[in-house]
């Protein structure tokens, strides 16, 4: 039960029987430090960066975004520090950047890597003011690319990481594409990040920002599941970063399908926390087999509550 004990639980995630699970806060500046630093979050899994680009009619230059990626890494000198490079689309236009084309179907339109590869000089200067925000500290820096659907994208990112000087360098997995063929995304890459909530948009066809839709965001659907199973099978170390981790039951299942770390708006770590600390990894993989059996999100939920006795 959600009793106010647990809101000030703290320390590194861990299920019932020792396997550990990072918790991991998504954040959207260093003015979320706090929050994350007060709910007991091991590192920042999602650095949103798009907020530093905002509503500007010139790129911040590469030394403030520099001063804002050090704030971030020194407040979690232990914990991963993951920062996604800008998710700019047509539905979040730059003031700084030359128009793109009209596009009728932003989200399926030149978004996040997409617009990089079109504008890859703002991307460079990202990866090189975050190499210098990480260069004389151990802290774990880590970037990560958005909308990445084809091997050939993953492998132009990294390449690009490490000529900056980045030593880890992942994707998010948010397209059906990446997620159904991870094996081949695999190799070029250190870690993959699932965002649950573009990756229910794309598989749905059913756009996140249409509340008549809300329905098709469901995290629970048995087809997101199979998705982040096979994801989990290509052996790479893999977190989820999306909504779904904020629900205690799923992020079980989760951890079940072979996930190593969850990254969540910053309240929901304490239930996360608890929850994993009351289950064994085999309910968590008990709870993950019951649920892809399903059909439906709601009987994907029930089957999987029934090998979690710890919750109420
Ligand atoms: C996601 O798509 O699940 C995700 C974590 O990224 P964003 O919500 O920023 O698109
Ligand atoms: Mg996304």
């Amino acid at each position: 039960s959600r009793d106010t004990a647990l809101t000030s639980a703290t320390g590194p995630g861990v299920t019932a029987d020792g396997r550990p699970v990072a918790l991991l806060a998504n954040i959207g500046g260093p003015r979320d430090l706090e929050l994350a630093k007060e709910y007991g979050a091991e590192g920042v899994g999602l650095y949103r960066t798009e907020f530093l680009f905002l509503d500007r009619d010139v790129a911040p230059s590469e030394e403030e975004q520099e001063a804002a990626y050090r704030e971030v890494v020194s407040a979690f000198p232990g914990g991963p520090v993951v920062v996604r490079v800008l998710d700019a689309g047509a539905d979040k236009p730059l003031g700084f950047l030359p128009p793109t084309e009209n596009e009728p179907n932003p989200a399926l339109g030149a978004r996040g890597i997409r617009i990089m590869r079109i504008f890859p000089d703002v991307m460079a200067g990202q990866l090189r003011a975050l190499a210098r925000a990480a260069e004389g500290s151990e802290a774990d820096v880590r970037a990560m690319a958005p909308m990445v659907a084809t091997p050939e994208e993953a492998a132009w990112f990294v390449a690009a990481c490490r000529a900056a000087g980045l030593r880890s360098a992942g994707v998010m997995i948010e397209v059906p594409a990446a997620a159904l063929r991870a094996a081949d995304l695999a190799p070029a890459v250190d870690f993959f990040s699932i965002g649950t909530n573009d990756l229910a948009q794309y598989t749905f066809a059913a756009d996140r920002e249409v509340g008549a839709l809300a329905a098709f965001q469901d995290p629970w659907q048995p087809v997101l599941l199979d998705l982040v199973a096979m994801t989990a099978s290509a052996g790479v170390p893999c977190g989820v970063c999306g909504e779904a981790c904020a629900d205690p039951a799923l992020a079980c299942v989760l951890v079940g399908l072979g996930m190593s770390s969850l990254s969540m708006g910053a309240p929901a770590l304490p239930w996360v926390r608890a929850a994993l600390a009351r289950h064994t990894f085999a309910q968590c993989r008990a709870a993950a087999v019951a649920a892809r059996a399903q059909s439906t999100p709601e009987a994907a939920r029930a089957a999987a509550r029934t090998h979690l006795p710890g919750l109420s």
